[in-house]
């Protein structure tokens, strides 16, 4: 317990239940390797493991122009990605924000604005509408696969509701749209964003056999050996499969350190009950769960004397990004932390003390998302096998901007995987998933 802390007061508490013992996760992983298989034998099992079909991994000596759709979370990406062998890409996109209005409105106009950012983008590049091309769609939201083309939505989350959509093949939502709009393009892969991460950056690594997304939300995808996976009724004479694990369905109420703040997040979010291990780790949440333990220290008085301000109360007003910049600040008075109490959240005259406090928690709360992740990784490597070597990219503003998440997940590791732990390689990610996509695309129409 830091030293600015009352022994009595409710941040010893708060630190008890935040932290995450060794035993812990290693017990978390010998029991998400079991859910792992469970997944893999039958339907309707607390981790999906969601076939891809995706079978071949690239050779990194493809080659040529492939369009792909990217729909994240936050952000959707247009992209044309140029494949010139030896590892070696360009790429070319547009950035895109999908309004709260777009996430919760009408499914038709969802896809209709897909259509029409894709239309503006060949025409940027000065490129033809009616010229007939392939695209990978990256569609990174349950969806249950029954061909590398075909597959509808299980379930919405990340704060997505948009109508007509559930239960839909999304390609055949997206091909109308741009039939509609006079696109002449046609989707031949719908890719998961792990699947993406993976495929794309095991072209230029091919020891990558893990995909990991710790963004918005959280997922992974690895190469899993076809006769590890019963639920497989398909092709048997295929060697592998990637597989969508969807583990931010992750939920043992025995193992996850679930304390009374999750629980109050996880009953006033747009999906109650699910991806429980997704609103302890993602970039969606991790904020909001200081947010809510910050009003509790307010309300016992140990924080800003007691003073809250109408920001701080309104959902989702924490981003986790002001976690990165409180983590970050090193300085003796905190007076990074002080900016972003002040001019983010509209708390005035705080003191150090108080700053000291609001660091801390982020800290607790930063940690316990950091080892539950390595327990994730540690989970999936133990299953495939692959202690001996392997690379897991990692893509997502969580694990790239937030302030020694990634060391972090290795010590984790290491307290998981002993000596081990140095044959997995955690690599940076960057925009791997719409890449991926394009690469799919590509290997399923050669
Ligand atoms: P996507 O929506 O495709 O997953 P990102 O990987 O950028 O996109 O993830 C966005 C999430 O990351 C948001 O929840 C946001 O709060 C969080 N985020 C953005 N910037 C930072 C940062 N500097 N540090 C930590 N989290 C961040």
């Amino acid at each position: 317990v830091p030293s600015f802390v009352a022994a009595d007061g409710t941040l010893p508490k708060l630190e008890m239940e935040f932290t995450v013992s060794s035993k812990k996760l290693q017990k978390m992983v010998r029991h998400m390797v079991n859910e792992m298989r469970k997944g893999l034998e039958a339907d309707g099992h607390m981790l999906k493991m969601i076939p891809s079909y995706v079978v071949t991994r690239p050779q990194g000596d493809e080659v040529g122009q492939y369009l792909a759709l990217d729909l994240g979370g936050s952000n959707f990406r247009v992209c044309m990605i140029e494949l010139r062998g030896q590892g070696q890409t360009a790429i070319r996109q547009a950035k895109h924000v999908v309004s709260d209005e777009l996430k919760t409105g009408s499914g038709e106009q969802l896809f209709d604005f897909f259509a029409t950012c894709i239309g503006d983008f060949l025409k940027s590049l000065g490129m033809d509408t009616r010229e007939k091309r392939s695209l990978g769609f990256t569609f990174s939201f349950p969806v249950s696969q029954n061909a590398i083309n075909h597959g509808e939505l299980m379930q919405w989350n990340k704060g997505f509701s948009a109508s007509g959509v559930l239960h839909k093949d999304v390609v055949v939502l997206l091909n109308k749209a741009l039939t509609k709009a006079n696109i002449n393009i046609h989707v031949t892969a719908l890719v998961n964003d792990t699947v993406g991460t993976l495929v794309s950056h095991a072209y230029r690594d091919p020891q990558t056999y893990v995909g990991v997304i710790l963004g918005t939300g959280t997922n992974a995808a690895y190469v899993e050996r076809m006769s590890a996976i019963p639920k497989w009724t398909g092709d048997k004479n295929i060697a592998e499969m990637v597989i969508n694990t969807e583990w931010g369905a992750y939920d043992e109420e025995s193992i996850l350190p679930i304390t009374s703040y999750d629980n109050a997040l996880d009953r006033a979010s747009s999906n109650p009950r699910l991806q429980i291990f997704e609103k302890m780790i993602s970039g969606m949440y991790l904020g909001e769960i200081v947010r809510y333990v910050l009003i509790d220290l307010i309300s016992t008085g140990e924080l800003f004397r007691g003073n809250s301000t109408p920001k701080i109360q309104t959902p989702y007003a924490f981003d986790t990004a002001y976690m990165s910049r409180i983590e970050r600040d090193h300085s003796l008075e905190l007076s990074d932390t002080k900016a972003v109490l002040e001019n983010l959240l509209d708390v005035h005259n705080t003191t150090v003390q108080d700053r000291r406090i609001v660091k801390h928690v982020c800290e607790l709360i930063g940690i316990r998302a950091a080892r539950l992740s390595a327990a994730g990784v540690a989970a999936i490597v133990t299953k495939m096998k692959r202690l001996d070597a392997c690379t897991v990219a990692i893509d997502g503003s969580v694990f790239e901007h937030y302030p020694h998440f990634a060391n972090r997940m290795r010590d984790a590791l290491r307290e998981l995987l002993g000596i081990m732990a140095e044959n997995i390689v955690l690599e940076q990610a960057r925009d791997g998933s719409g890449q991926g996509a394009a690469l799919i695309a590509a290997l399923h129409t050669k």
